[in-house]
């Protein structure tokens, strides 16, 4: 038997920065991982697999159709599928190896198993036993499925099964318009399929602002994405190398591939928790306290796990906030400046209030908008779809709200973030001095607009 400080259970985001962090602050830290290869859900099969194919197939893409313009003549451009899969393993078995390299660096024990509870500070991993003074639940999540819908991994599975199609789709049929189902019918879609988004709302991307996801329909729309909004899904079946795809009051659509993205669940699989007492809530949730402290003394969750926004960097700074209130006696995350980005073309990010929400609970704000194609650099680079929104309150100017859609706004968001961070004022963000000729001066005119000055419309 061996016993540790802590014990953390999953080495996702939220699971090995919290083991790194905690080692750092000088506890005795075990780190145990049902797969052989450490990074979780994020590296071996989300945030990074997917990145890189949204890259090789936008580069694909950009040769193909957008360097003619520029006077650059690339002539039958074509696609290794094999390479580009490969490519995409590398960057994964890299990143993943890179962790093992932080776990020793930094003296966390690595087990590799699954964990289960045997009591609330003891845990069995194959044959051996581990105690902990604390143990940290980072399990992470799964896909959701719907029901009466048997996936064979094949002709219809979830997002790890379309990162790894060993040939491109004729028609993938993706159901869902959430994040995975615009990022992976995005990479199918430049590669040559023809993609068609079922979705049961009446509008793409649920929870982000309205007017930009309504923005981004008509770009991806524009792009050959096909979308049919408020349909609901009742069945799909396979019939031999086909799936059909059953609708509510509508004829059925026929594909060669399948993608499930409905959302993910939060995973408990094999933790033994009724073992401590441990009750999740209806849909699966562990509930924590705002310290991650769960029910059973001793036991807290972090991440996809606990609900919330399943993004990387919120588990990552949930992890972090978990392990310094256990040792330090605060931890705190501001879950307002956690950004949310969409990594399609252009990219969409925010962070913060939405319209949506700041009317719903009647907070008096004013709105300032920028569009791309007023900014030099955009014009520079090709790039002159989109906007920046920033919504800031009406009486006092703070920043509550930013929305881009456009060319890198997964990087522009980050000034944003600050922002909301440091309880910065719209004024704030137009005062700051913004390099030119760059595509963060927009968020500088649309702080401007905010205060109806923006100089360059
Ligand atoms: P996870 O990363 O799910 O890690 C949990 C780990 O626990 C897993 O490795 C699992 O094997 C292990 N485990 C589970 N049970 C046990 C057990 N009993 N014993 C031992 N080990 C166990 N988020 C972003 O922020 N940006 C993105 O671009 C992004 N892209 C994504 C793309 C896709 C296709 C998907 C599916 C997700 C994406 N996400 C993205 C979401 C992101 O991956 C998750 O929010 C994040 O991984 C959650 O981290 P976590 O540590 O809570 O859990
Ligand atoms: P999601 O919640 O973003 O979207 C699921 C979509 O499926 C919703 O629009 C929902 O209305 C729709 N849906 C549900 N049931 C349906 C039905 N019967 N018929 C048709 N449509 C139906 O979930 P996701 O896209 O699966 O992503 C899962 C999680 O992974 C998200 O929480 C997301 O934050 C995370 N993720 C993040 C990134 C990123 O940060 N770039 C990328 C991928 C995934």
């Amino acid at each position: 038997m061996s016993h540790f400080d802590l014990i953390v259970i999953g080495a996702g985001p939220g699971g090995y920065v919290a083991a790194i962090r905690a080692a750092q602050l000088g506890l005795k830290v075990a780190c145990v991982e049902k797969e052989s290869a450490l990074g979780g859900t994020c590296l071996r099969v989300g945030c990074i697999p997917s990145k890189a194919l949204l890259e090789s197939s936008a580069k694909y893409h950009e040769a193909k159709e957008d360097l003619a313009v520029h006077g650059i003549k690339a002539t039958s451009v074509k696609f290794d599928l094999k390479t580009m899969l490969a490519r995409k393993e590398n960057i994964v078995s890299e990143l993943t190896g890179g962790i093992d390299f932080l776990f020793k660096r930094n003296k966390v024990s690595r087990y590799q198993g699954l964990a289960s509870f045997v009591a609330a500070n003891e845990i069995q991993v194959g044959e051996e036993t581990l105690t902990a003074k604390n143990i940290l639940i980072a399990t992470g999540s799964k896909s959701s499925n719907l029901p009466n819908v048997e996936m064979d991994d094949d002709i219809i599975g979830d997002s790890t099964t379309a990162l790894s199609y060993s040939k491109v789709p004729k028609h993938l049929v993706v159901i869902g318009a959430g994040v995975i189902g615009l990022e992976l019918g995005s990479v199918w879609q430049r590669l040559g399929a023809e993609v068609t988004i079922l979705e049961y709302l009446p509008r793409i991307l649920p929870g982000m602002d309205e007017e930009i996801a309504k923005e981004a329909q008509k770009l991806f729309k524009k792009q050959g994405l096909n979308f049919e909004l408020g349909v609901k899904v009742t069945g799909v079946q396979k019939e031999g190398k086909e799936a059909i795809i059953q609708l509510e009051g509508k004829d059925p659509v026929k594909a060669d591939r399948v993608l499930m993205a409905v959302g993910r669940k939060p995973n408990t699989e094999g933790l033994n928790l009724e073992m401590i007492g441990l009750d999740t809530d209806k849909r699966g949730f562990v509930p924590v306290d705002e310290h991650f402290q769960t029910s059973v003394k001793g036991v807290y969750a972090i991440g996809d796990v606990i609900g919330g926004a399943m993004l990387a960097h919120k588990a990552e700074e949930e992890g972090i906030a978990c392990v310094e209130q256990m040792v330090k006696g605060y931890g705190h995350v501001n879950y307002r400046a956690i950004p949310g980005v969409v990594y399609t073309e252009p990219e969409i990010a925010s962070v913060g209030y939405t319209e949506e929400e700041l009317n719903a609970s009647q907070r008096a704000y004013r709105k300032g908008l920028f569009p791309y194609l007023a900014n030099g650099r955009a014009k520079a680079l090709g790039h002159t779809e989109g906007k920046v929104k920033i919504l800031a309150d009406a009486v006092t100017d703070r920043v509550l709200g930013v929305h881009i859609i456009g060319a890198r706004a997964g990087d522009l968001i980050a000034e944003a973030a600050i922002a909301i961070e440091f309880g910065a004022s719209a004024e704030d963000l137009a005062r700051s001095s913004h390099a030119h000729p760059t595509l963060a001066e927009i968020i500088k005119e649309a702080a401007l607009a905010v205060d109806k000055r923006a100089i360059h419309i």
